[in-house]
């Protein structure tokens, strides 16, 4: 597999240790330090630290607890304080090993401390190396929204190893399948069907397909760095997802993962795609039934529609206070910037209840 450029940086995938560690030697970095939660420090750092022996005095290990809970200032408060106290300066690295937790608050982090230090992302979750590991962004949640604080920052390469994918769970495996599924809905309905082939229960996605993944959504990047525009595309199934997923973090203790939600979103989509831009009613149901099969049902009482209605509006897509929703014409194919009613959005959420 060929190495990906990205906006300005690589993206490896072969031989992803060894080009790390050639990384930091060429970088000329005063000291370096690992970003880990409690489960990468288990699971990835041991993998990662067999490669530093010979840099073993050169850097330190900084761990954050695991989930989005940890997404905050608070945590990320506390890795400013080590960095200061283990001394780095402006000529430090900070290695970013886990999922997009890691990757987003890591990246913040380190893209504010000091006014900024080189950092590069070493994706541990499939969703974080299909998707989160291009396209600059970083940041941390602050009072119950996602995301709402944050940068664009390029890290100086990503490392995607696959071997690391080994550890993780089945339930994450799935939340970084449903953005592998986005991939394909919106710009290539050949993987679409690739991917809906693997079936129910998902098996550990192979390196080639992840890889493809990282390559549509790169392409669609590079084109679009800000997201003025045709970025959007991305966003298929993040309206209602994001709303879902802030919901299910305040109201429920164990509560959806990213991919769950942006699965849920995805369902609803689609049928605005239906109503709203010529989706057939064939690819509807093709594509309501491969993510019911795969993702367990979430109930949304009617009563919660106006709550999630509430988030979908505090939206970063929005303009002049209205929801703006990217659809699927066909399967592989979309289109931007369709304003959604309330009422919309809502019959929306009740075609996913009654399928
Ligand atoms: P996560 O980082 O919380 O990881 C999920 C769980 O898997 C955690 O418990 C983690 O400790 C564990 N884990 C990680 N790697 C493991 C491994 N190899 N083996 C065993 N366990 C492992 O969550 P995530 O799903 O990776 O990422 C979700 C976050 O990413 C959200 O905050 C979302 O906003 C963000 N995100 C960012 C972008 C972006 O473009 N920057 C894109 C998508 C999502």
């Amino acid at each position: 597999m060929d190495t990906i450029d990205s906006i300005d940086y690589p993206v490896y995938f072969e031989d992803t240790l060894t080009q790390l560690v050639n990384f930091i030697e060429q970088g000329n970095y005063s000291r370096f330090f690992i970003l880990t939660d409690e489960h990468t420090g288990q699971h990835c750092l041991p993998l990662l630290q067999s490669r530093l022996e010979h840099l073993n005095n050169n850097y330190d290990v900084i761990e954050v607890n695991a989930g989005e809970e940890s997404k905050n200032i608070d945590f990320c408060a506390g890795i400013w304080k080590m960095l200061i106290d283990f001394g780095a300066d402006r000529h430090s690295l900070m290695i970013n090993l886990g999922g997009g937790v890691i990757g987003d608050m890591g990246g913040f982090a380190a893209s504010t401390y000091k006014r900024g230090i080189d950092f590069v992302q070493m994706p541990t979750t499939l969703l974080s190396q299909v998707d989160a590991s291009v396209g600059g962004k970083t940041g941390i949640d602050f009072d119950n929204l996602k995301n709402i604080i944050g940068t664009f920052t390029s890290p100086k390469a990503v490392f995607i190893e696959h071997a690391f994918l080994k550890t993780l769970p089945e339930r994450q495996v799935l939340s970084g399948y449903a953005e592998m599924l986005k991939h394909g809905l919106i710009q290539d309905a050949a993987y679409w069907n690739e991917l809906k082939g693997l079936g129910s229960p998902l098996s550990l996605p192979s390196a080639q397909l992840v890889y493809q993944s990282v390559a549509i959504k790169n392409k669609v990047v590079v084109s679009d760095p800000f997201e003025k525009g045709f970025r959007k595309c991305l966003n298929f199934g993040h309206t209602v997802g994001h709303a879902v997923e802030t919901y299910s973090l305040q109201n429920d203790d164990n509560h959806l993962t990213h991919g769950e939600a942006v699965a849920l979103g995805m369902i609803c989509e689609a049928w605005l795609s239906h109503k709203k831009a010529g989706l057939s009613l064939e690819e509807l149901n093709d594509i309501s039934s491969v993510l019911k099969a795969l993702y367990p049902k979430y109930v949304l009482e009617d009563s919660c529609h106006t709550v999630l209605y509430a988030l979908m509006k505090t939206d970063k897509k929005n303009q002049n206070g209205l929801i703006n929703c990217t659809l699927i014409n066909r399967i592989g194919e979309c289109s931007i910037d369709h304003i959604c009613t309330e009422e919309e959005l809502c019959d929306s959420l009740s075609y996913y209840n009654k399928l």
